[in-house]
């Protein structure tokens, strides 16, 4: 069975696929997903979607990068109280982007101190995006107090950073983005992960892989969930193990960081 580290399935995207979709996860071999929220107005659906389906979904609550230029005052304040009524909640989306236009990484850098703060006084895990600000980043990491483990998702960041993050508490997530050509470096790199911190994600609805890995997906709008049973052979291949052994190293490792009951 698989285990989605990291998706998106509140977004308006999926529209009236979503019901179905849910329903085809399980033929997928797909057993648990962690949905993340990105911005005050998509909390409240992210826990809706989990109360419903409880066995399945797992909540994720956080501001992303792109969203804090449009955060309301009482952002942190809403996050904390939301943190304080629901204990399986988990924190992220949250992160720095540098690749966006007009990137204000400073205050990008203050959003995710809170976030780390929260991480540390609800010991909960941590979900952090991370695009061209990786010295940033590590620069954060190294100056604050420990945090409880956390996943960096859809790791792109440097080769030679990978043992430093892992001291720091990383956990690292694969996405199908790193089997396009062009991110082919980034794609070797997940040969260096240490086998206790390696996930399987989508991002869905984004991420998509090339079409050719897409098969009867393709005619979707947005990426597909049941994408993972696909990803899985092709972190398989890369790490040179089973499809199995694959399967079950990345669902325990996503079952101990993100603290879900061992069977589901
Ligand atoms: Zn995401």
């Amino acid at each position: 069975m698989l285990i989605d580290a990291h998706n998106h399935l509140q977004d308006s995207r999926f529209g009236e696929d979503l019901p179905t979709i849910i329903d085809s996860l399980a033929q997928h071999q797909i057993e648990h997903c962690i949905v993340n929220g990105t911005c005050e107005d998509d909390w409240q659906r992210v826990i809706d979607l989990h109360h419903q389906h409880p066995m399945l979904l797992s909540p994720a609550c956080g501001l992303h990068p792109w969203k804090t230029a449009t955060r309301s005052t009482r952002w942190l304040e809403k996050l904390t109280d939301l943190l304080e009524r629901n204990p399986h909640v988990s924190i992220g989306e949250c992160g720095l982007d540098g690749w966006i236009r007009d990137a204000d990484l400073q205050d990008q850098c203050d959003v995710l101190v809170s976030h780390f703060a929260l991480s540390r006084n609800y010991d909960r895990p941590l979900t952090i995006h991370c695009l061209k600000a990786w010295p940033q980043l590590l620069e954060m990491l190294r100056g604050t107090p420990p945090l409880p483990p956390f996943l960096l998702h859809s790791f792109g960041g440097p080769a030679q950073m990978i043992p430093e993050l892992c001291r720091l508490g990383a956990h690292f997530s694969f996405s199908g983005y790193f089997l396009h050509p062009r991110k082919h470096q980034a794609l070797q790199n997940f040969r260096l992960i240490p086998h206790d911190r390696l996930h399987l994600e989508t991002d869905a609805p984004d991420m998509a892989p090339p079409l050719s890995y897409q098969g009867i997906l393709v005619h979707h709008a947005y990426n597909h969930p049941v994408i993972l049973a696909r990803l899985v052979d092709e972190l398989a291949a890369l790490r040179n193990i089973n499809r199995d052994e694959c399967a079950a190293l990345t669902s325990n490792n996503s079952r101990r960081l993100f603290r879900l009951s061992p069977l589901r």
